[in-house]
């Protein structure tokens, strides 16, 4: 059988929750655990697999390129891109589009 799991600090904690998935894949997170993960409309989760398990985590904006964190991200159409990324990017590509 699949479980659901939330996490937003690595720990599983059973909810006692189930909720029907619907004819598209969907389900709806109760309220009480958006509130509680502040998970607000429009925010987009992460979502990993564990075995037989579905794990869901708000996602964090990573630059698309190497993937951290940290630095400064600047939001590029669908994806973030950091400084040091976009720097690079803009030297490799000098005089490319002129
Ligand atoms: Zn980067």
């Amino acid at each position: 059988m699949a479980r659901i799991v939330m996490s937003s600090d690595g720990a599983t904690r059973p909810t006692g929750i189930s909720r029907p998935v619907d004819e598209l894949g969907r389900i709806v997170l109760p309220v009480e655990l958006r509130r509680s993960l502040d998970i607000k409309e429009g925010d987009r989760m992460s979502i990993y697999t564990a075995g037989n398990s579905i794990v869901l985590e708000k996602a964090t904006p990573r630059c698309a390129v190497c993937g951290i964190e940290k630095y400064e991200l600047h939001q590029l159409g669908n994806c973030h891109i950091c400084t040091v990324c976009a720097k690079r990017i803009a030297v490799m590509t000098e005089g490319v589009w002129t």
